[in-house]
């Protein structure tokens, strides 16, 4: 089988760089072995919250004149991730899904986490608000409603982040009787099971007839991120009926906002055109003059995918698109250069809360993400996403966007 362009990985970089190849009438393949981290996101897209030596960064447009030049943005150069940053929004809206960026047009906006801290972000999905500052106050009576039994929207966590911001907090859990059904077996108790059912509008609607019986005059309401799975206008429904701001929080993994942006940009993707092979490996490659001349998958055996261009968005560790042995670590398909210590003590700290190295292990790359095999470029194929080297996305909180421009400026290349 032939295709313009065929692309390993089934995560956010992956779909991006399809759907734009696709749309502009390339061929293309995404062969996705599982889950990626949208699945587990927060609903909001990191651009840049730290610098690699931990200094925190609240106007990343500047900060990243500070990074490296092996860094992602650097390759990308700082003018073309302005002019892509700007691309973005209009590049989500056309697959479906809005996106909001902060009051301050150069500044990272601020989200609440499920923990009841504040997180820096550069673009929100609906269902999370941003703040503009690190230094936000909820002044006012705030009313935290949950579903009874539901354990991943930790309501004391949330109620803490909140009062310590200036909000006088009160919990009230609701028995929701569609929600009921569910706590029969508690391992379906989890956020898309309650955002599937939360779907319907006549349930999401006896939810807020009961949140406004909760109600003491409140002047906010904070509800977990299980609403407006199937489409996220309910969520803005729901604003209008509760006579109170209204702030959804993140829960727990599996992500709400994040697992349907995954099925929106997938769907965006197949409309184009594209053909997506999903719960399939790539296993091998094959190389001709330096060349990868077709990959072969574990479901399809022999069956050769050919094409003149490959991408490589396979997800770092996380995702299996870096394997680790007690000695080394290595990239499985095409046997790619990687970047890591050789000291194994340096990979990893044994304080969880620490900079994780590991986390920034990545595929080696020349200045336009083509990889790097033997030292030498292999000139068809390119690396995108988390399974770059040069950064460490989450500690810098670079991962959604990294992942986005990467795929971006690769798949412009590939057009070119
Ligand atoms: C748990 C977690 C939560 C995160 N939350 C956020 C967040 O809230 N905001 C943010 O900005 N960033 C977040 N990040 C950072 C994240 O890296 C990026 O947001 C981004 O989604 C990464 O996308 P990706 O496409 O590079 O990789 P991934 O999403 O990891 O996707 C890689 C895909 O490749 C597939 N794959 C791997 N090997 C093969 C193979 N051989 N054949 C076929 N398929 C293969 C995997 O199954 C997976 O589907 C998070 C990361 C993790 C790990």
């Amino acid at each position: 089988m032939r295709f313009d362009t065929v692309i390993i990985g089934g995560g956010l970089s992956s779909l991006v760089c399809g759907i734009r190849l696709q749309k502009a009438g390339r061929k293309c393949l995404i062969v996705s072995s599982g889950q990626n981290a949208l699945h587990f996101s927060s609903g909001t897209f990191g651009l840049l919250s730290r610098l690699p030596d931990g200094t925190p960064v609240d106007r990343p447009l500047k900060a990243m004149e500070e990074l490296p030049s092996g860094h992602p943005y650097s390759k990308i150069g700082i003018d073309a991730v302005r002019s892509y940053l700007a691309q973005v929004p209009p590049f989500f809206k056309d697959c479906g899904i809005e996106l909001y960026h902060g009051a301050d047009e150069e500044a990272n906006g601020y989200r609440m986490t499920p923990s009841g801290s504040l997180k820096p972000a550069w673009f929100s999905l609906t269902d999370n608000t941003l703040n503009s500052s690190a230094d936000v106050r909820f002044e006012g009576k705030a009313l935290i409603v949950n579903f009874a039994g539901f354990l991943d929207f930790n309501t004391s966590f949330v109620a803490a982040g909140f009062e310590k911001r200036g909000a006088s907090c009160r919990i009230e859990t609701v028995r929701h009787p569609a929600v009921e059904r569910l706590r029969v077996n508690p391992s379906e108790m989890r956020s898309v099971n309650i955002a599937r059912v939360m779907d319907r509008e006549d349930n999401w609607k006896q939810f807020v007839n009961l949140v406004k019986e909760k109600m003491h005059g409140e002047e906010m309401v904070i509800l977990p991120e299980v609403f407006g799975f199937g489409n996220p206008s309910v969520m803005l429904w729901i604003c209008e009926m509760i006579p109170a701001k209204v702030i959804f929080v993140g829960t727990m993994p599996p992500s709400v906002p994040g697992m349907r942006a995954q099925l929106l940009l997938k769907k965006a993707f197949e409309e184009a055109g594209g053909t997506f092979l999903p719960g399939d490996e790539a296993v091998s490659a094959e190389v001709e003059d330096g060349r990868i001349s077709c990959i072969r998958t574990a479901n399809l055996g022999k069956v050769r995918l050919e094409s003149d261009c490959f991408v490589l968005a396979s997800g770092n560790l996380f995702g299996k698109g870096l394997v680790t042995t007690p000695e080394r670590v290595y990239e499985p398909v095409f046997g790619l250069d990687v970047e890591y210590p050789s000291d194994r003590t340096l990979w990893y700290d044994s304080d969880f809360s620490s900079r994780q190295e590991y986390l920034g292990f990545g595929v080696r790359t020349d200045s336009s993400f083509r990889a790097l095999r033997g030292g030498e470029v292999v000139p068809n194929l390119f690396v995108i996403g988390s399974e770059l080297a040069g950064c460490n996305t989450l500690a810098e909180g670079s991962g959604a966007m990294v992942a986005i421009l990467s795929a971006l400026k690769v798949s412009d290349q590939i057009l070119q």
